[in-house]
């Protein structure tokens, strides 16, 4: 009877993540999904330890609840005081502890079976030696991707000679001791040495791979996270954790697929390339940009807005590092007041994690139906009178589809240069993520306004309510020439 109530509860609860994965992928439903994936959670949790019949067990709910009361407080305090530009760090560490669970709870079940005086059968040692070794590399994994994003390690690739080879060298040498595990359960000690092999693989193989592709791995380990919960559930026998690992294995994957995808890049690529190893020099900027940048003061730009019929803003990773969103909202909104037609232009890729501009601009209640994805939007640059383009760079430069040398060629970008007049806010001429500059800034019909996202944005307001003191009451076009 309980084991029928445990796993009726498991399965609410598998069905309330699946539901959460549907869920999720729209803004409108996220934060609903978001709460029933933790009800599912909470109920899994729940019938685990109340109903899953433990007599047989040790029972020491005093540390599991101790455990869960610390887990809960320090969960608490780091969400609520991350900042939004650091999730992927926080994504990180919480599919690393994912991958050490799984590799702590699997060895622990291991030493339980033996010190019951059963012989673990093949599927038992298999799965513990897979959850040991993806668990393992996920958690070292993710502690560099942590480290290089705070900075803790160089951002850049850290490369050295015979990477690969030492790579597959480390991955052959645990799946020997894996063999080895699987013929001799009883030799514990060979668990360990597969953990330790592992962990220096997830070092390696985390290592040679640049800051900003950080994310991209991310999503990869969390899919290995998912993998390693999959394998545990196997060594415990649990249905639902063997759900829940392959749901978050499988939409690792592909989020990691369909970023590498927007980038033009192959997962090889992001993992094996050192994409960002080499830094752009001044001169190859000099070339694109000396002599025709032209920057341009808030009352120029206003003149420029208040004329436009159709606005079109770009936001990029500046808009989040400068939290920009709730002034670039009050911006939009001023110009529809104006009669403008006014919509935010998204790339998949901008910003540091997927779907990264869509959560600023919901958080700044900015309607979902404004927001076109790029192939929705691109068509109708053309018929744009001035697009601001606010902490973008990448997603925004022509280069990618003029030079084939280019580390971006062939990535589809948002084709603001197609536009009337592109406005672009940015606080100086550097390169975005992948170091390389953007004619895009230097164009004739481009307009530099330099300087802190927000403050431009807030600027940009002022000098606009300005221009608008100088409409006409009757609310026609500016008078002044443009
Ligand atoms: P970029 O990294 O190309 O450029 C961001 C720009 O923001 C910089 O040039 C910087 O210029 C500017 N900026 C930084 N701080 C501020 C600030 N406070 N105010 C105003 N501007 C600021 O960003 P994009 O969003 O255009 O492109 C994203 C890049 O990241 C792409 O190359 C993509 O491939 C990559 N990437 C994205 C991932 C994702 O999931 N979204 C994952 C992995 C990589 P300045 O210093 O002059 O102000």
């Amino acid at each position: 009877m309980r084991l029928a109530l445990v796993n009726l509860s498991y399965l609410v609860a598998s069905v309330l993540f699946i539901l959460t994965f549907k869920g999720l992928s729209h803004p409108r439903t996220a934060v609903r999904a978001n709460l029933m994936g933790s009800v599912g959670m909470l109920i899994a949790v729940v019938a685990t330890l109340l109903l899953l019949d433990w007599s047989q067990g040790v029972q020491r709910y005093g540390v599991i609840f101790a455990g869960l009361a610390v887990g809960s407080v320090v969960g608490a305090l780091l969400a609520l005081k991350i900042r939004m530009t650091a999730m992927p760090q926080m994504v990180a560490l919480l599919n690393g502890f994912g991958g050490a669970a799984s590799t702590l709870v699997a060895g622990a079940a291991l030493f339980e079976e033996l010190a019951r005086g059963r012989m673990p059968s093949n599927q038992f040692t298999v799965a513990t030696v897979a959850s040991g070794i993806i668990g393992a590399v996920t958690f070292w994994g993710s502690l560099v991707a942590f480290a290089k994003l705070e900075e803790i390690l160089p951002g850049r690739p850290i490369l050295f000679g015979g990477r690969q080879a030492v790579n597959v060298a480390l991955l052959a040498i645990s799946l020997l001791l894996g063999a080895g595990l699987v013929a001799r359960p009883d030799l514990v000690w060979l668990y360990w040495a597969i953990v330790v092999f592992s962990a220096i693989l997830g070092v390696t193989s985390v290592i040679p791979v640049g800051g900003a592709d950080m994310p991209v791995v991310i999503c990869l380990l969390n899919s290995y996270s998912g993998l390693a919960a999959c394998a545990t559930g196997f060594v415990l026998d649990n249905n639902m954790l063997i759900i829940a690992g392959s749901l978050v294995g499988a939409s690792g994957i592909i989020l990691s697929e369909i970023m590498c995808r927007a980038m033009n890049r192959s997962l090889g690529n992001v993992l094996f390339g050192g994409v960002g190893a080499e830094i752009v020099t001044g001169a190859a900027a000099d070339a694109v940009y000396a002599g025709r940048v032209k920057a341009a003061s808030a009352e120029v730009i206003a003149m420029v807005l208040a004329s436009a019929r159709r606005v079109v803003i770009v936001p990029g990773y500046g808009m989040a590092v400068s939290q920009a969103q709730h002034a670039v909202r009050d911006l939009a909104n001023l110009l529809e007041s104006r009669g403008a037609e006014v919509e935010f232009g998204v790339h998949p890729v901008a910003g540091r994690m997927p779907g990264h501009m869509n959560v600023l601009l919901a958080e700044a209640d900015i309607p979902y139906d404004k927001v076109k994805e790029m192939d929705a939007i691109n068509p109708s640059f053309a018929q744009t009178d001035a697009v601001i383009v606010i902490g973008a760079n990448d997603v925004v430069n022509p280069l990618a589809r003029t030079d084939p040398k280019s580390p971006i060629a062939g990535m589809p970008i948002l084709d603001v240069d197609k536009a009337r007049t592109v406005i672009v806010i940015k606080r100086s001429l550097s390169p975005g993520f992948a170091g390389i500059p953007n004619p895009l800034f230097a164009a004739d019909t481009t307009l530099r306004y330099f300087g802190d996202g927000k403050k431009a944005v807030l600027d940009l307001v002022d000098a606009l309510k300005q221009e608008n003191h100088l409409v006409r009451p009757d609310n026609q076009a500016s008078t002044r020439a443009q």
